[in-house]
């Protein structure tokens, strides 16, 4: 909103004109319906860009504002709000080998800076009820072994994006490449129930810290989010780890469930003082409140009031021997992102108006998410 509005166009798709230029929206938003984006946008791309270009390419010709609306309609993947069109499908890139960019972008900030970036999977084949990723990108598909020596050719550096890095068919396979090229490598976080020596023995050798998303201590809990990790997989995963000789640790948490109790909350430091007991030297908390995303099986869920969840902060942080590092996500910012999912089209329409006169969007939307 602050990009449009420095380049003086209008935040409602209703309020432009011929002079202004088309707003689209795409990327994992634009996965379900956002009603927000109805207001905001003037072409929304649903699902994966690749299959969408060469269809794309027919349409983006130089004309004017409102001819190239009308062209988008023609598109099945695309929502055009002014016209009332909404899309027939998501659109799907089936196989990830056809679309390995030939010219990439490098980040030059972030875990991943001045990494290539390869994607080796898009989907998820788990089925954690809290998540979009696993709901909405399926089947997964798996970018092939064979594509990785070109590849690797041009770059000394590759970051491996993935839901689940260990989840990549041909992992064993794909650790003898990177070992024979000898670039340097990167990974996000880990599953936990997929590890293996050989795997963590080479990670160890590229990155410090072993980072995994637990999301809760409690067995029981886990099972509610669906997220299929036993506590003995979790005990294996970390002995794993400090065998292959990780000192640091990064643990994602999240809290604010309603079925959650004080001890699934304690729980956390029962963690904490495990990995300490394995001897891990570094041990971070990233503790993250519940965030009920659409799309997703707990898309009805309800985000736990602030005060609520201010008091199960102070449990798990009472629980939390002195030498973890922990770092709670903003509850601010965490309800935008909920009220950004769940404002209607309705509210949409009063609350860009109300930015669009303002000379900060941002107090407009805090405000109005105080007043929730
Ligand atoms: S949380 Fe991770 S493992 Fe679970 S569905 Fe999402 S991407 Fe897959």
């Amino acid at each position: 909103m602050k990009l449009l509005l420095r380049k003086s166009v209008p935040l409602r798709n209703i309020d432009r004109s011929q002079s202004h230029p088309i707003i689209l929206f795409g990327g994992a938003l634009c996965y379900t319906e956002l009603p927000l984006l109805k207001v905001l946008a003037d072409v929304i791309l649903h699902g994966d860009i690749e299959s969408m270009l060469v269809q794309l390419d027919r349409v983006l010709r130089p004309a004017v504002r409102s001819e190239l609306l009308q062209s988008f309609i023609d598109l099945p993947f695309t929502t055009v709000p002014l016209y009332g069109k909404k899309y027939q499908v998501v659109s799907q890139c089936h196989d990830l080998d056809f679309f390995v960019p030939a010219c990439p972008l490098v980040p030059e900030r972030g875990e991943f800076a001045h990494k290539l970036l390869v994607e080796i999977e898009r989907g998820c084949i788990h089925r954690c009820a809290y998540c979009m990723m696993g709901k909405l990108k399926k089947p997964a598909r798996f970018l092939s072994l064979q594509k990785f020596p070109e590849i690797l050719q041009r770059h000394d550096s590759v970051g491996l994006i993935a839901s689940n890095v260990t989840d990549y068919p041909w992992l064993d396979e794909l650790v003898d490449v990177l070992e024979e090229s000898g670039i340097s490598v990167s990974v996000s976080s880990l599953r936990m129930d997929r590890l293996d020596e050989k795997f963590l023995r080479f990670l160890r050798k590229h990155q410090n810290s072993f980072t995994v998303a637990l999301e809760s201590a409690s067995e029981r809990l886990r099972n509610i989010l669906k997220k299929d990790l036993t506590d003995a997989q979790v005990e294996r995963a970390f002995k794993l780890a400090r065998k292959a000789n990780f000192e640091e640790v990064k643990v994602y948490f999240m809290f604010g469930f309603e079925e959650e109790s004080e001890q699934d909350l304690m729980a956390i430091g029962d963690v904490a003082r495990y990995l300490l007991e394995l001897g891990f030297k570094t041990v971070k908390f990233s503790i993250n409140p519940f965030i009920p995303k659409r799309g997703t099986e707990f898309e009805k869920r309800t985000m736990q009031d602030e005060k609520i969840l201010r008091q199960k902060m102070k449990i798990i942080s009472s629980s939390l021997p002195a030498r973890v590092k922990v770092d709670f996500e903003s509850l601010r910012h965490s309800r935008v992102q909920f009220f950004i999912n769940r404002m209607d089209e309705d509210l949409a329409e009063k609350l860009l108006l109300k930015a669009q006169q303002s000379e900060s969007p941002e107090r407009v939307i805090n405000n109005a998410v105080r007043t929730v």
